[in-house]
């Protein structure tokens, strides 16, 4: 009878106004906030068009030509036009677009490579390395030996000789490299070289920078790393969700790891969302878009640093910046993190590299809204603001800004 579904011309506001008024709320915070999780940015329309498009329908068990279900023939070509497309993008020789996530995608790529109890080397989660880097509390960290690599203390950076005393001292199986904390290129080649000496797989967790690479604005790990794994909604400014880019080599077994080891069916809308955010972020106004990005972060860093906070490396090459704001203000990671949050300036808390809790800013979402160097030199003295104690002024500056740049959908309580 099409009770439920089929009635038309009502919208979820008419028919279900409790969620409808929670999504409007979160349009109106977009509107009225900034947005600095490092994490985060703006879908396009175009591809939350995808999104809440037919396929998300769709059971598409298994991969294309090779499915569990039928009436697979659209599903079929929109994962092709997603893999083809990030085959160009990254020149990888082979890509696995079905990891629901950046965290389904690491462990696909565990499964593909290791056996339990496997010594593993990864960049310790007290320096920035993921859940998934050997987290106790986390799969990771239960069926793998992780050993953790560090930064070096005074300067931030890697430190590349510990690195391969750690390979040397305990022979791992793989050697991970990647952080969500770390705001520097990270030394491909020299992993490479690390991990071969070890006899290791390398396994670059590419999931924040991946964005910066499609664009040109950041070195690829693709001709380094045996399993590339990667989101696809960070600085990529896709659907939230996973990817792994390998070697032809190691092509069937990661698809293995992913169906039917660690997955079942993806979500086919999400997919072709993805192919999507492919194919945008092959154009030039991409390309632009992740330079500046790169630029907005390095003036939002050095403003940082004017207005007293110590920024970690004196910098960043990358959409991402991390600092300590105890020497303004006295404040930990975590109250500066609340403070700033009152002030309209949603950010995280992030590791430092000595020990203690710093936060974490990123560029990608307020650039994606259009906003320039201009405009992050002034959400960094807005930043410094509220740590001074300013918190109305703060805020008041702040949504001032996010009303000049709103995001890509009406404020409904505008
Ligand atoms: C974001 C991130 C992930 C996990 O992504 P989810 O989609 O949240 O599972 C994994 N590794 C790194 C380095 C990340 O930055």
């Amino acid at each position: 009878m099409g009770i439920v579904v089929g009635r038309r011309g009502r919208t979820l506001s008419e028919r279900d106004p409790e969620v409808a008024g929670i999504l409007a709320a979160e349009s109106h915070r977009r509107h009225t906030t900034l947005q600095l999780i490092a994490a985060e940015n703006y879908t396009s329309p175009a591809v939350l068009e995808a999104l809440a498009s037919p396929l998300a329908d769709k059971y598409a068990e298994g991969y294309p030509g090779n499915r569990f279900h039928g009436g697979c023939a659209y599903a079929d070509l929109a994962e092709r036009t997603a893999v083809e497309r990030a085959q160009d993008l990254f020149g990888a020789a082979h890509v696995n677009v079905q990891p629901h996530s950046g965290s389904a995608a690491v462990l696909a790529a565990y499964a593909a490579l290791l056996r339990p109890g496997d010594p593993v080397l990864a960049l310790g989660l007290a320096y920035g390395g993921h859940l998934t880097h050997g987290s106790p509390a986390n799969f990771s960290g239960r069926w793998f030996r992780f050993t953790g690599y560090g930064v070096d203390a005074e300067s931030g950076l890697l430190d590349y000789e510990q690195v391969r005393a750690l390979a040397r001292a305990t022979k791992p199986k793989a050697v991970v490299c990647g952080s969500i904390a770390y705001p520097r290129h990270i030394d491909h080649a020299a992993f490479r070289e690390i991990a071969d000496e070890a006899g290791a797989y390398l396994i670059v967790d590419a999931a924040h920078p991946i964005g910066l690479v499609a664009g040109g604005a950041a070195p690829s790990p693709v001709p380094y790393a045996d399993v590339v794994c990667a989101t696809t909604h960070k600085v990529l400014r896709g659907p939230r969700g996973g990817m792994l880019l390998c070697t032809e080599e190691l092509a069937e077994r990661i698809d293995r790891a992913v169906f039917p080891f660690t997955q079942g069916g993806a979500p086919m809308n999400v997919v072709a969302a993805k192919a999507v955010a492919f194919g945008e972020a092959a154009t030039p106004a991409y390309a632009r878009y992740a330079h500046r990005t790169v630029a907005n972060a390095r003036a939002m860093a050095e403003q940082l640093a004017e207005e007293g906070l110590h920024v970690t490396t004196g910098g960043t090459d990358t959409h991402l910046i991390t600092a300590d704001p105890a020497p303004l203000g006295g404040l930990d990671g975590r109250a500066a993190r609340d403070l700033l949050g009152a002030a309209g300036m949603v950010l995280d808390t992030s590791a430092l590299p000595h020990d203690s809790r710093g936060i974490r800013l990123g560029t990608a979402a307020v650039t994606t809204l259009g906003m320039g160097e201009e405009e992050a030199r002034t959400i960094a003295s807005l930043v410094g603001r509220a740590l001074r104690g300013d918190v109305d002024g703060a805020r008041a500056g702040a949504r001032e800004l996010a009303e000049a740049f709103p995001p890509p959908y009406p404020d409904p309580h505008g």
